[in-house]
């Protein structure tokens, strides 16, 4: 029933052609070059997954930079995934030096302005003395959008880990166990299964405790009759998967179930919602008015979702206000959640793929509360 993870049998990602659609973005980004700081960017673009790193994108040649640690790991990543990057081993001091000989003679170097810290900047403006520093937003994040089919099946398999794990920890559980066992026990099993990391620390809010959204797992017993909110995702290959079910050992109170019953046709609502060419502000609509019908509207507190895959939040946003659209081959959440001050919460969240016939859901878990 183990699912065996085998990256090598997925299908490959497309990370070589990645560096040459970036190109095309600089100049409407304003830069002739970009520096490349933001670790998740730095990975998609070279297939590095090192810790530390930086790379530079020119007009005719890039340069990955890491230290002594990453020598091995790095020459072979780049390698095997066929990127046309040159590789530089140093410490940070040679580091920088490298960056700067090949900068010479660039125009305008784009720095990714959210990662950049305020002195690491002041270093850059010496190091990159002969060429204009621009701050960029967002560039290789809006590369990232689309998935590809060695993405999307990375996502699928942390979809299944995540499933399989929660239905042998659901066969387990009793009435009485706690949050944190239950948490424990969800990373546990997405271990086993070949999850090299929980996708972000796992959620587990049992009565009161589940009326605040994002809620850290306590030494709190589980009771028969409360809502309990398990929000959790593996990681696989680096790509991510998030869902969230709301579970409850016996039947909830009336009061509970109607919010329930709620939040389930609010997602269904958003689910419905989600096709290519949509707006991330049309999916948040769907589930808010869905809500705001049964008369939770106040009780929904977030927005509807985000983009996932190398990072847990990431572009298009499924927010109110948010002007992101949603293209074929975007992976976002739907997860509409109502909480009730010192009573109890419920959210719903699956992990979809946005395609031109609508949302192609990759959690599969039961959405029956019934522990
Ligand atoms: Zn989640
Ligand atoms: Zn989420």
């Amino acid at each position: 029933m183990s699912p065996t993870i085998d990256i090598h049998s997925l299908p490959a990602m497309d990370v070589a052609g990645r560096l040459g659609r970036l190109r095309e973005m600089l100049e409407p980004a304003g830069c002739d070059a970009l520096l490349v700081t933001k670790h998740e960017n730095l990975r998609y673009l070279t297939a590095f997954s090192g810790s530390a790193g930086m790379l530079l994108v020119a007009p005719s040649g890039a340069l990955l930079v890491t230290d002594g640690r990453y020598r091995d790991q790095a020459a072979e990543q780049v390698a095997a995934a066929g990127v046309a990057v040159e590789v530089e081993i140093a410490n940070s001091g040679g580091q920088l030096g490298a960056l700067g000989r090949a900068a010479r003679g660039l125009g305008r170097i784009g720095l990714e302005a959210a990662s950049v810290t305020w002195s690491f900047q002041l270093r850059l403006a010496e190091l990159f003395e002969g060429s204009a520093l621009v701050p960029t937003k967002a560039v290789v994040e809006r590369l990232r959008v689309v998935k590809d089919e060695g993405e999307l099946a990375r996502v699928e398999l942390a979809c299944q880990v995540a499933d399989v794990a929660l239905a042998q920890v659901k066969s387990r559980i009793t009435e009485g166990c706690t949050e944190s066992e239950v948490a424990a026990e969800l990373e546990y099993e997405m271990r086993r299964r070949g999850a090299s990391a929980p996708a972000f620390e796992t959620i587990v809010a049992s009565g009161p405790n589940g009326a605040m959204p994002h809620a850290r797992p306590t030494e709190r017993q589980i009771g028969g009759g409360e809502l309990v909110v398990v929000d959790f995702g593996a990681t696989v290959d680096g790509y991510r998967s998030d869902m969230t079910r709301t579970l409850s050992f016996g039947e909830p109170s009336g009061e509970l179930r109607e919010l329930v019953d709620a939040v389930f046709a609010a997602q269904r609502a958003g689910l419905r919602a989600v096709t290519e060419g949509a707006s991330g502000a049309a999916v948040d609509a769907a589930c808010r008015e869905s809500l705001t019908e049964a008369g939770y509207g106040d009780a929904f507190l977030h927005s509807t979702g985000h983009g996932v895959g190398l990072e847990i939040h990431e572009a298009p946003a499924v927010a109110a206000g948010s002007a992101d659209i949603l293209p074929a081959g975007a992976v976002v959440t739907v997860e509409p959640g109502a909480y009730l001050q010192g009573r109890g919460g419920a959210r719903i969240e699956d992990t979809v793929v946005v395609t031109p016939t609508g949302a192609r859901v990759l959690t599969k878990s039961t959405k029956d509360y019934t522990l």
